[in-house]
């Protein structure tokens, strides 16, 4: 069997941005306050944010979503609450890729809002375990909060951020660079 690659998200409104800061010797020489300059300004207003899950999730998924917010939450300056009708949503919709998270900002470049979709593809794994030929749900949901906090995505393949996900694959980390990222963004 040959194991396709499906690509975790797109973010098509910030991606030029990410383009316009991107060298490769930039990236491996710079200090990380620096490779991270063009993400300062582009956060939540506050660090406690709530969210709720919409329907069509399982109930394993809503725990995996809820359980994913755990890493972030201790890591990161920013709080993701679980609460009823706040406007920012996980949903499960068609989309093109497995996951896709679309932020609002305001004027003062706060995010205002923020929605993750998660795709219908039946290969997405609705429980805990994980088999060879279905997506990791809790490595979808790990990945997408990072884009909540306005982490884009990554090429290092071991990254929870990395921009694809290939059937079977799990147990990816945040890594020390997402870490320092949030920490400085906030
Ligand atoms: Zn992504």
């Amino acid at each position: 069997m040959i194991r396709k690659v499906k690509k975790i998200f797109t973010y098509p409104v910030l991606a030029g941005l990410l383009v316009l800061g991107l060298s490769l010797n930039y990236l491996a020489v710079e200090k990380v306050d620096a490779a991270y300059n063009h993400l300062v300004g582009k956060k939540w207003s506050s660090t406690s944010v709530n969210y709720d899950i919409a329907g069509g999730f399982t109930s394993d998924q809503k725990s995996m979503i809820k359980d994913t917010t755990n890493g972030w939450n201790r890591n990161c300056p920013t709080t993701f609450n679980y609460n009823l009708l706040t406007g920012n949503d996980w949903s499960v919709e068609n989309i093109d890729s497995l996951g896709l998270t679309i932020l609002s900002l305001n004027s003062s470049d706060n995010i205002i809002k923020a929605v993750t979709k998660i795709d219908t593809d039946p290969a997405i794994a609705t429980s805990f375990s994980t088999s060879s030929s279905q997506y990791d749900f809790t490595s979808i949901a790990r990945h997408e909060w990072g884009h909540w906090i306005h982490l884009y995505d990554d090429k290092t393949h071991q990254s929870t951020m990395y921009e694809s996900l290939s059937k079977g694959e799990k147990g990816k980390l945040q890594t020390a660079e997402d870490i320092e990222a949030c920490n400085y963004m906030y």
